[in-house]
């Protein structure tokens, strides 16, 4: 896949992606750091028009579909709240380190009163899109919303785009800066793998 990070725009095939501005941030950014993020979510719009919204105090710097389709909200020299309060080794409010990918995914799964996996929004998922696994931070197995093959190669393009631009010191999950807070992106997510990927460790 062709990314390249052109005037801190995500382009492909050489044009800049789908671009809506969050109110949400936009100090000064040089970054050190990808986050990664799921969305607790299954819609790319959805995702979009919160970050838009005043009252979400929320943003990311791209908002990834489920088939990998990019969007992005923010320039990469420009902050956004993705964070919240967090820590990276010594480091503290990653958000003024990090530009931060929200991944179009539901999250952490319910088993439905007549069976069936269900989002917390009681949307229910078929069987094949689980991931039956235990949370780091957790102490038994739960159901988690699987993420498409595409969508995770479009994180690795797009981070790999992201890393020749910026040079990251680490590729980093919001459960690993906020462990008390935060579980995304969870178990389903191949995190290691990807984050070795971007890098260029594997
Ligand atoms: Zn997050």
């Amino acid at each position: 896949m062709s990314y390249a990070v052109i005037n801190h725009r995500l382009c492909f095939a050489g044009r800049p992606v789908a671009f809506r501005q969050s109110p949400h941030g936009g100090q000064p950014l040089q970054p050190r750091y990808l986050v990664l993020h799921y969305t607790a979510g299954l819609s790319v719009g959805a995702a979009i028009d919160w970050f838009l919204d005043p009252r979400a105090k929320a943003s990311a710097h791209l908002v990834l579909g489920q088939q990998g389709e990019a969007n992005q909200m923010m320039a990469f020299d420009r902050t956004c709240w993705h964070c919240g309060p967090s820590a990276w080794q010594g480091l503290s409010g990653l958000n003024g380190h990090a530009i931060g990918i929200e991944m179009v995914n539901a999250g952490k799964l319910t088993m439905g009163k007549g069976g069936g996996w269900r989002t917390w929004s009681g949307a229910a998922i078929a069987d094949r899109e689980v991931v039956v696994a235990r949370h780091r931070h957790e102490a038994s197995e739960a159901g988690w919303h699987a993420y498409p093959a595409g969508q995770v190669e479009a994180v690795v393009a797009i981070g790999k785009a992201l890393h020749a631009a910026y040079g990251f010191a680490a590729v980093l999950g919001h459960e690993e800066i906020a462990p008390r807070r935060k579980i995304d992106p969870g178990p389903a997510f191949p995190l290691a793998a990807v984050a070795a990927r971007i890098l260029e460790r594997a």
